[in-house]
Order: C-alpha cells, then sequence, then structure tokens
C-alpha cells in the first residue's frame, strides 16, 4: 500500500475520474485512482483482436451537442467520423433505425412524409392524454405498428419488464424523424476515438497512478487515509452497504467470437427487436472503425438480470428507484470528505457526454477549473 498523500482518491478508473484526473492534474493536485478491474477506461475499455478495436462492454459512440465537451476529449484524441445508423431485424424483415422516413416507408410502402404523419396520427389515438408508461408513449410517438414490430419486443428482453411498467423517458432518447436520414444520433457531433478508447482514457489518465485489481470498499478506511477528498464512482447503494435497501440495475452478458470472415452482418450495428431472439443486439466491431481486415469479430449482446458477481450496467429509473436513490443521495450529502459522480455513482443512465459534463460540474465545485 502507498503511504504517499495525495490531494484526490479517486474510486474507480472509468471516464468520470479519467476526465476529473486530467483537468484535477493540470489544476497542480494530485490523484491516486483505485481500480477493481484489471485494466482502466471502465466501460468504454477496449481489447485488441486482429487489429480490430473490440469495445468489451458494448457498442459505444460518442456523440454530443456540447462544444465544450467536444473540444475537451479532442485535444486528447482524435475522433474518426462514424455514424451510428442501426438496422433492425424483425422475424427476417430489415428496418432502418431510428424511427425515419426509410423505417416508414419499408412498412408502410409509402414515400412521403405527410403519408406517414397521417398513419401515426391514426395510430395515436389508442393513447388518450398524456403517456404514463414507455408503452403510451412509444405509441404516442410512432404508433401501434411499430411499437409491435420495433419496441415492444427489444424493450421487455433489454428491462426484463412489460412496457407498462417502464417511464416513458426510455424511449424518448430515440430520435423520431420525417425525413430520410438514418443518424441515430441528433447531437452536432459524433464519432469515436482512432484506434479506440483507450486512446483517449490513457491520454486522460497520463500521470495518474491506478491501482488495479483493487476494491476500495475492502479497504476503505486505509485508502481514505490516502487523500484529501475522494471522488467515488462506484454503485451509490453499495457505498453504504445497501442500508437502505438495494438499487435495481440491469445488467448484461455479452458472448464475443472470431469469425474468419471479412464481413459478417455489413453493419456496426443490429438489433434483434424479436423477443423470441435472446440477444438485443450484434456488434461487429470493424465497422465502428471502417476496418478491412481479413477476419471479423462480433458480439451478441444478452440483456440480463444483475446477479450476484455481475456488473451493474443500466440504473433503473422507474419510481421505485428514483425514491430509494433520492433517499442514497441524502445520505451521500452528509459524507464531508467522499463526492459521488458517474453513471452508478449518481445513478443517472447517463451517455458519455453527460459523464464529462458531470465531471466538469463537479471539478468547477472543486474550483479547479473555470
Ligand atoms: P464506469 O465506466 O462504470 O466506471 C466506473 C469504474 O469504477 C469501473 O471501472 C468499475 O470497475 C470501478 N469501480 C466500481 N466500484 C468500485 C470499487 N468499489 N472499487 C474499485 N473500483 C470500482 N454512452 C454513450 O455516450 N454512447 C454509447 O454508445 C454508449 N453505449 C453504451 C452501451 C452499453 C452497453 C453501456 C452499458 C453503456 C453505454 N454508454 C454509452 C454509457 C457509457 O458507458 C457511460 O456513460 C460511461 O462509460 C460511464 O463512465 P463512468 O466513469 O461513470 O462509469
Ligand atoms: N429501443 C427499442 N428498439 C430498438 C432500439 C431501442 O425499442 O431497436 C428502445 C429500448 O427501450 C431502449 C431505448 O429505446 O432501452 C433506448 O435505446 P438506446 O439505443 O438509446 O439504448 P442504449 O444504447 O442505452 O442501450
Amino acid at each position: 500500500m502507498k503511504r504517499k498523500h495525495y490531494d484526490y482518491l479517486l474510486v474507480g478508473a472509468g471516464l468520470f475520474n479519467a476526465v476529473f484526473a486530467a483537468v484535477a492534474r493540470q489544476a497542480g493536485k494530485s490523484c491516486f485512482c483505485v481500480e477493481k478491474r484489471a485494466h482502466s477506461g471502465g466501460n468504454i475499455y477496449c481489447e485488441e483482436r486482429e487489429g480490430i478495436q473490440v469495445h468489451k462492454y458494448g457498442a459505444h459512440i460518442f456523440h454530443t451537442s456540447n462544444k465544450e465537451v467536444w473540444d475537451f476529449v479532442n485535444s486528447y484524441a482524435e475522433f474518426n467520423r462514424f455514424t451510428n445508423s442501426p438496422v433492425a431485424l424483425y422475424k427476417g424483415e430489415v428496418y432502418n433505425l431510428p424511427f425515419n422516413m426509410n423505417t416508414f416507408a419499408k412498412l408502410w410502402n409509402i414515400t412521403r412524409p405527410e403519408e406517414a404523419e397521417r398513419i401515426i396520427a391514426e395510430q395515436r389515438k389508442a393513447v388518450a392524454g398524456e403517456p404514463s408508461n414507455l408503452e403510451e408513449q412509444a405509441i404516442s410517438l410512432v404508433g401501434e405498428d411499430i411499437y409491435r414490430k420495433l419496441i415492444k419486443g427489444y424493450t421487455e428482453k433489454q428491462w426484463g419488464r412489460d412496457c407498462r411498467d417502464l417511464p416513458p423517458f426510455i424511449i424518448r432518447r430515440l430520435p423520431v424523424r420525417f425525413t430520410y436520414d438514418n443518424n441515430y444520433f441528433n447531437d452536432r457531433y459524433q464519432g469515436i476515438p482512432c484506434g479506440g478508447y483507450n486512446v483517449l482514457t490513457e491520454a486522460l489518465f497520463a500521470d495518474t497512478e491506478i491501482l488495479l485489481s483493487t476494491e476500495y470498499l475492502q479497504n476503505r478506511a486505509e485508502f481514505d487515509g490516502m487523500a484529501d477528498r475522494v471522488i467515488y464512482t462506484g454503485p451509490l447503494d453499495q457505498f453504504f452497504a445497501f442500508r437502505l435497501g438495494k438499487l435495481d440495475y440491469r445488467s448484461l452478458r455479452f458472448e464475443t467470437e472470431l469469425l474468419d470472415m471479412p464481413n459478417y452482418q455489413g453493419n456496426a450495428v443490429v438489433n434483434y427487436t424479436e423477443r423470441e431472439v435472446p440477444w438485443t443486439r450484434i456488434i461487429e466491431h470493424k465497422f465502428f472503425d471502417f476496418g478491412t481486415q481479413p477476419k471479423t469479430v462480433i458480439t451478441r449482446e444478452y440483456p440480463s438480470e444483475m446477479k450476484e458477481g455481475m456488473e451493474p450496467y443500466y440504473p433503473v429509473n422507474d419510481e421505485k428507484n428514483q425514491k430509494l436513490c433520492d433517499a442514497y443521495r441524502a445520505l451521500a450529502e452528509k459524507e464531508e470528505k467522499v463526492v459521488f459522480g458517474g453513471r452508478l455513482g449518481e445513478y443517472k443512465y447517463y451517455d458519455m457526454d453527460k459523464v464529462v459534463e458531470s465531471a466538469f460540474r463537479l471539478l468547477r465545485k472543486e474550483g479547479l477549473m473555470q
């Protein structure tokens, strides 16, 4: 165990703490990081296979409308021009995502936006008033047909519960457009670091000592003694030994295969939207970086309940969990030395750009950034 004293102890070597470490260091502060996994980078970590950057914890595409965030990440890594345009497979039929004129044209054999709008307006009548759950929200956005073919099965697999028991906001993440535009995101900036995400996280963590394969909570007092402040990015409830109960998380299981062929599915992301297929999506990693290698690596993503020994990937932001989370946040506020950040520490369904924004907010609060 190190005995040196630091300004900050960072728990978790994911993107949140990577950003924190880079800016804190520039402000003249010292950081020491503890990470329970055998590598840094958290969920954006990539592993190289056959010259292909494999997104070990699922497809990651950086997108943002925040210029400050975009300029910041670009000052640490060069980004490629990848634009996410997944396709959905439903019982052998292929549809473009997000829901746009290409989807509507194929589904209803129409060509013009007003035809699509008319059909959706008709189907939307099934929902009266403000949508109160994901099913109502989906039908009100895109109508019954799309809900049945492209949303219901996928969502119920992903979240392990009925669409009527899920909050409407989850589906509002997806754009709905009456133009022929398959870009999955509306954001102004989008791309993936050339050479994979490790290029970014390693540059952010440069000069920060990271102790890998080490669980902070098992040696908390000792680690806390090493620094003036602690930035904790692990699960919020776990920090408090689940004393108010467990927050729900969804987990995932990844099944990765190396195939002796140059092109398996012709796209980086293919969603399987029918309930009967157990995985939600297959990603073909080489296409995140326009790879031309002779072989290919694919990963099937299986949603799963959170079981002992599995990673918590998605906070479940329904009402019950939100209440419990608020109670934990009240406890967190009382911690004098420890600050909570990131997707797990804040229990928020953050994308990467939101994680960077949140790290900036904390850095400003700490007086380390203008
Ligand atoms: P994490 O990356 O989870 O890092 C936290 C780290 O803390 C982990 O390495 C963990 O091992 C460590 N840790 C936890 N507890 C302890 C402990 N007690 N002791 C020591 N170490 C500990 N965002 C996008 O913008 N675009 C996408 O396309 C996208 N796709 C995604 C796909 C999937 C399948 C998932 C799950 C997420 C996706 N995201 C995407 C979100 C993105 O992964 C997160 O926003 C981001 O990685 C969160 O960074 P973080 O630092 O908060 O957390
Ligand atoms: N979704 C869907 N069908 C799809 C893709 C997404 O119904 O083909 C729904 C699903 O409920 C999912 C939500 O839209 O949880 C958000 O999708 P996104 O791709 O943003 O999820 P993430 O990348 O965070 O897993």
